[in-house]
This record gives C-alpha cells, structure tokens and sequence, in this order.
C-alpha cells in the first residue's frame, strides 16, 4: 500500500487519480463561535492548545464545558494555569448527556473540583477582550481575567471534499467525523470497516 504523507489534497487532484473509489476521512474542525474578540490574538482552539501550537497564559479561559473543554481545562490546571471553564449549559460535559460513559464525567468533574477550576455553568460568554472575558448569568454581567482564550465550542463536519467530489464518476464514502461530528474513535473505525467491507 502507497502512503503518502504531508499532501492536502483537493477534489481537483482526486478528480486526476486513477482510482475507482474514494473515501474521504477529512474529520472535523473546530466550530468558531460568533463572539465579539474571537478573532483576538489571545484565542485559540482546544486541539492548537493541546498540540502546543498557542503560547497559554497564566490565566485560561475554556469556552465550553464539553468533554473536550474539561480535558483542555485538567491539562492547564495540571500545568499550573488558573483554569475557568463557561458552560451554557447547567452542567459539565452536556449534564452528562453526551456519548461518553458517567465515569468519565464523574472523573473529569472529580479532577476539576481537586484542581479548583472556576466553574460558570450557566453563563454565555459575550465578549473577548485582551486580558479578560465578559460572561453573562441570569441577565448579569462579570469580567473573568484571561490571559488565554480556548475554544471548545463543538466542532463542525470537514465535508466540502465529500461534496465537491459527487459526479466526478467515482465511488466516493464519507465516514468518521467529516461524516458526523462530534464523533469517536470507536465511530470512525466502524465506518472506515464498512466502507472497506462495501468497496
Ligand atoms: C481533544 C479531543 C479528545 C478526544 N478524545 C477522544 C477519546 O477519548 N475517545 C474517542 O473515541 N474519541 C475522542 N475524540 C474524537 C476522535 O479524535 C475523533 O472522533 C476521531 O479522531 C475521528 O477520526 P477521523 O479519521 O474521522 O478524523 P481525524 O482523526 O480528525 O483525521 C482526519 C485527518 O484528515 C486529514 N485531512 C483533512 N483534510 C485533508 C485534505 N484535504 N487532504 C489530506 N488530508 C486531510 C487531517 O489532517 C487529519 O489527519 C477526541 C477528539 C478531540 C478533539
């Protein structure tokens, strides 16, 4: 099998391969919320600041309080940051309505309560200024310090490839995350399976 590496394809070289079948796994990227500031310098997404791709401050500010923006926060807070989480929601991690098993959220709620992360459930976060967030509660307004801003607000499906491929005479798949975000590992490999089995 023929790997090549470093290659951002577009549909125009796909459309030039000799290949009767094309299967795109392009995943997903991270949903840019329409928020005042969030194209500061100071903004980042949770995968840049997990791969040490953002400088973070002293001061983190996670926007969402999914399961991903709880394992952005434990991260910082075992760095040593000052870590506050804002939620819509009344709870971490969807209330514990998202596809992941109750330990885990009893984990990361247990790790973030020992690491005294700032919590705001509850709370919309409605502006990004240099060095603080604006965050708003039942009509109430507060300024939380933030010296770093993570984005963890969801993700969006990276499928433009999948549509701009369609009558191109080829077979072409969608699977994993590109296909439907958020996914998981467990999701992905099914679908590259069947994909595989169907071809
Ligand atoms: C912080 C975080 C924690 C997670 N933790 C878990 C977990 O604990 N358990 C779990 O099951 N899931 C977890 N997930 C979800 C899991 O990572 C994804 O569901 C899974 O990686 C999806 O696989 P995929 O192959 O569809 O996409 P990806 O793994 O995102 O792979 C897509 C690949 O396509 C490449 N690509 C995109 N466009 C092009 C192009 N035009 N040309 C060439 N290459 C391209 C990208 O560079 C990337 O390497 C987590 C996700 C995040 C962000």
């Amino acid at each position: 099998m023929k790997v090549e590496l470093n290659q951002n394809l577009t549909a125009e070289d796909i459309k030039k391969l000799d290949a009767d079948a094309v299967v795109i796994s392009t995943g997903a990227s991270a949903k840019i919320p329409n928020i005042p500031g969030v194209k500061n310098a100071n903004v980042t997404t949770a995968v840049d600041a997990l791969l040490g791709n953002a400088e973070i401050g002293d001061n983190v500010v996670v926007v969402g309080g999914g399961q991903v923006g709880c394992e952005v926060a434990y991260e910082f807070l075992r760095a040593g940051r000052k870590v506050s989480v804002v939620e819509f929601l009344g709870g971490l991690i969807a209330g514990g309505t998202e596809p992941v098993s109750a330990a885990v959220v009893l984990m990361l709620e247990d790790l973030l309560n020992y690491y005294k992360a700032d919590i705001h459930l509850s709370s919309a976060v409605k502006e990004i200024k240099e060095k603080s967030v604006v965050i708003e509660k039942d009509g109430l307004s507060e300024e939380i310090p933030a010296d770093t801003v993570v984005l963890a607000a969801g993700f969006v499906e990276n499928n433009s490839l999948y549509t701009d491929l369609q009558d191109c005479g080829k077979d072409v798949y969608l699977i994993g995350d590109a296909k439907k975000s958020p996914g998981n590992i467990m999701h992905a490999v099914a679908d590259g399976n069947k994909v595989g089995r169907e071809i």
